[in-house]
């Protein structure tokens, strides 16, 4: 999946319509609380001015229903933080592909940013001649929206489609994300070892099941391992399980065999607090009353263990209840293992990425993925629409 990217294609006097992911958390007042999908996207937007472009952006912000002018969803702070992180005037429009983003475009403003794409319903319908207006106003298709590429909303799908004959590429995001996510999977060093962890099993079935053809281990934490555990008729105390998915968990047993690395000890305490009475027991030996909320220190190291010997690592899911001290430990353990190998090593969004940054590690591992969704979708072998309509490099 070599895909063309946005410093592939000639810039110089085009105008790009970059779909960016800038749907980024705001508080009640409207202030934008976390700015890191703004700034990840600064570099294909740089790429673009540098090269004597001009840039359209569009994204969506939350899931406005109903009123288009609610104010809640709109992307108008975060045209002002862009302008700020790059130093440049960002024109707003005030509506997606209406009168007023056709006067900002044609103005030939360097940089502009569309409003919210979701307050047209077409962009969830995929609509073609919303798709059509929207390509219309630009020369080139750039793709850097990772968060959003498993989705085939208009701006992700019809509107390159409808782009067709022009260039139609990456941003350096997204062309990073495929390079680790898909390539280094597809190509891994071995050994090639997994850790999965989380709340649940019925999440990560699919991706339990294709990197059972691709890795050489599978270690499982979180609270998906007392399902399994369960499985094998195990004790799981009044730990959280997902009694209709036992007989799922006994078939990726029977697929897994020993690629599959269940816990060995349990940390468990006797309410879901972090100030509770705890006890470390073996696996499957939760007493009543007690629930499981970390691997146990055995675990921990023979995962460490697992993890240092690895060529290939991915992470995608806590050990345990990594939010609430002292049920961090398994998490922190397994992180640190990570970040002091010298593996390829490739931390899946949601919460492993925001336990590596909260253990201070992320700068130590190869990729941090920006997507959760994206991020499992792409794990569990899933080929983007959105990504592979664009342009190949030849
Ligand atoms: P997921 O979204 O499936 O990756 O699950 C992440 C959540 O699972 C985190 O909020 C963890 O606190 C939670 N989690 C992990 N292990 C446990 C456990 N043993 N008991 C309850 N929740 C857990």
């Amino acid at each position: 999946m070599a895909k063309k990217t946005i410093a592939d294609v000639e810039l110089a006097g085009k105008t790009v319509l970059v779909r960016v992911d800038f749907n980024v958390p705001l508080d009640d007042s409207g202030k934008i609380t976390d700015d890191r999908r703004i700034r990840m996207a600064l570099p294909t937007i740089q790429k673009v001015l540098e090269g004597g472009g001009r840039v359209i952006l569009m994204s969506h912000l939350g899931r406005p229903t109903g009123d288009a002018g609610d104010a809640r969803f709109s992307l108008k702070p975060v045209a002002e933080r862009l302008a700020q992180l790059l130093d440049e005037p960002v024109a707003f429009a005030t509506d997606t592909v209406g009168p007023d983003a056709q006067a900002k475009v044609s103005a030939g403003n360097k940089i502009v940013l569309l409003e919210n794409l979701r307050f047209n319903p077409e962009e969830k319908e995929g609509d073609a001649a919303f798709a059509a207006k929207l390509a219309a106003m630009a020369d080139i298709y750039c793709n850097d929206a990772f968060g959003t590429c498993h989705r085939t909303d208009a701006s992700m799908v019809a509107v390159p489609q409808a782009a067709a004959g022009k260039p139609r590429v990456v941003g350096f995001l997204v062309a990073r994300e495929i390079q680790y996510l898909a390539d280094a999977i597809a190509r891994p060093e071995r050994p090639f070892v997994a850790i999965l962890g989380g709340a649940k099993v019925s999440d990560k079935i699919n991706v339990i099941e294709n990197l059972l053809g691709i890795c050489d281990r599978i270690l499982i934490g979180g609270a998906m391992a007392y399902t399994f555990s369960l499985a094998r008729g195990g004790s799981v105390g009044e730990s959280l399980v997902e009694p209709d998915k036992v007989d799922l968990a006994n078939k990726l047993l029977a697929t897994g065999g020993e690629k599959l690395v269940l816990p060995i000890d349990t940390h468990c305490g006797d309410a879901f607090r972090g100030d509770c009475n705890k006890r470390v027991v073996p696996a499957g030996e939760i007493p009543a009353g007690f629930q499981g909320l970390d691997i146990g220190p055995e675990t921990a190291r023979m995962y460490a263990e697992l993890v240092g010997s690895a060529k290939t690592v991915v992470w995608n899911g806590p050990m345990g209840v990594f939010e609430m001290p002292p049920f961090d430990a398994g998490t922190r353990a397994v992180a640190e293992a990570i970040a002091s190998s010298d593996a390829v090593s490739i931390i899946g969004g949601g919460d492993s990425a925001a336990a590596i940054e909260q253990f201070g590690l992320a700068e130590k591992v190869s990729h941090v993925s920006t997507g959760g969704g994206a991020s499992l979708a792409m794990l569990e072998g899933k080929r983007f629409a959105a990504v592979e309509l664009l342009d190949e490099l030849v």
